[in-house]
């Protein structure tokens, strides 16, 4: 602002302005136009003022929201309930999308780049993710939510496709509630050191979330306790429920393995469609994040029920009967209980 005073021709009147030579100026003239530059530019200063003190409140709020960026939409709906409306969550896979084979976008890059905080599940699911950080040449903290979980390895008895064998690690761990509870409680810790301003916020929320997800839990048990054991027997496209599965005394056998990424060999198939023949199995289900074909042709060779649709790995739009962690539980349980006690 002075430099410009200082080095622009301060005449209107053009005749002045060609007479008008710096070095020729008199010191009064330089004084008197010095002041009229200060005076603007306190008008200045005086007008920037009032202009942020009438912006809406939630415009200012807007812009010092912690930026974070949840892999997928599981962990985003985690992210928002810790985060309340101190945070602005980007969730990377869309809703329905397939994070164990998403191909990130620019928009995606950008994001992380701008990102305070960066939450991803790991355990080997987000295999596309470091190259996605690199590229994008940010330094947000990036917070593992599975940390502290005791990972489940998968067993040698599972079927599954090719590309991750026995003792390979199941990344589908938020699909047991006790354990989504760890996740929220990673999620609070790195919003808490990230933002500290809105730590007592971020600590509050948490406590009404996991109240919320303890019910949810005692929910789940109660539903599934009513089918016997020997009913509780459920076919999944791909090896998503391994953690459910343990937790809630429900087995699960899925043709393809904990991975999206290798379709099921021919054998595979073959190998499932005999077992549910031999142990009378009375439901297979659909999967939100899965192409159904498998799954009805399944269906048709062995008899067995379509028992409805589980939502594994991503939530639905918000107008959908899965849009949040809390709804997807509730519904894979409603699903597979009405399918099962048939
Ligand atoms: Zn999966």
């Amino acid at each position: 602002m002075f430099q410009l005073c200082r080095d622009t021709p301060i005449h209107a009147n053009p005749r002045r302005r060609f007479h008008f030579d710096l070095a020729r100026r008199s010191a009064h003239d330089i004084s008197v136009w010095q002041k009229i530059c200060f005076r603007w530019f306190l008008l200045i200063l005086v007008g920037l003022a009032a202009a942020a003190s009438i912006l809406p409140a939630s415009a200012q709020q807007e812009a010092t929201k912690l930026k974070v960026v949840a892999t997928f939409s599981i962990l985003g709906d985690f992210a928002r309930n810790v985060g309340g409306d101190r945070v602005d969550v980007t969730t990377l896979v869309r809703p329905n999308g397939d994070v164990h084979v998403y191909t990130p976008t620019t928009a995606d890059a950008e994001a992380i780049r701008n990102a305070g905080l960066v939450i991803v599940n790991g355990l080997g699911l987000e295999g596309w993710l470091p190259r996605l950080v690199e590229s994008s040449g940010g330094h947000a903290t990036t917070v593992v939510a599975t940390h502290g979980i005791v990972p489940r390895k998968v067993a040698a008895g599972e079927i599954l496709s090719r590309d991750l064998g026995a003792g390979s690690l199941d990344p589908h761990a938020w699909q047991s509630v006790a354990d989504a509870e760890i996740y929220v409680v990673n999620i609070r810790d790195a919003m808490v050191a990230a933002d500290r301003a809105n730590a007592a916020t971020y600590k509050a929320n948490t406590s009404a979330y996991l109240a919320k997800l303890e019910t949810l839990d005692r929910d789940v048990r109660k539903a599934l306790a009513l089918i016997p054991v020997e009913r509780r027997r459920v076919i999944s496209t791909h090896n998503a429920f391994g953690y459910f599965a343990a937790a809630y005394d429900v087995t699960f056998v899925a043709p393809q393995g904990v991975s999206t990424e290798t379709e099921p060999s021919a054998r595979d198939i073959a190998t499932i469609i005999t077992q549910i023949k031999k142990e009378k199995i009375p439901a297979v289900f659909l999967e939100n994040i899965s192409d159904p074909r498998l799954m009805r042709q399944i269906a048709s060779e062995t008899g067995a029920a379509i028992g409805g649709t589980l939502y594994s790995d991503n939530l639905t739009a918000k107008d959908g009967e899965a849009s949040s962690y809390i709804e997807m539980v509730r519904h894979n349980v409603r699903t597979i209980a009405s399918a099962l006690m048939e």
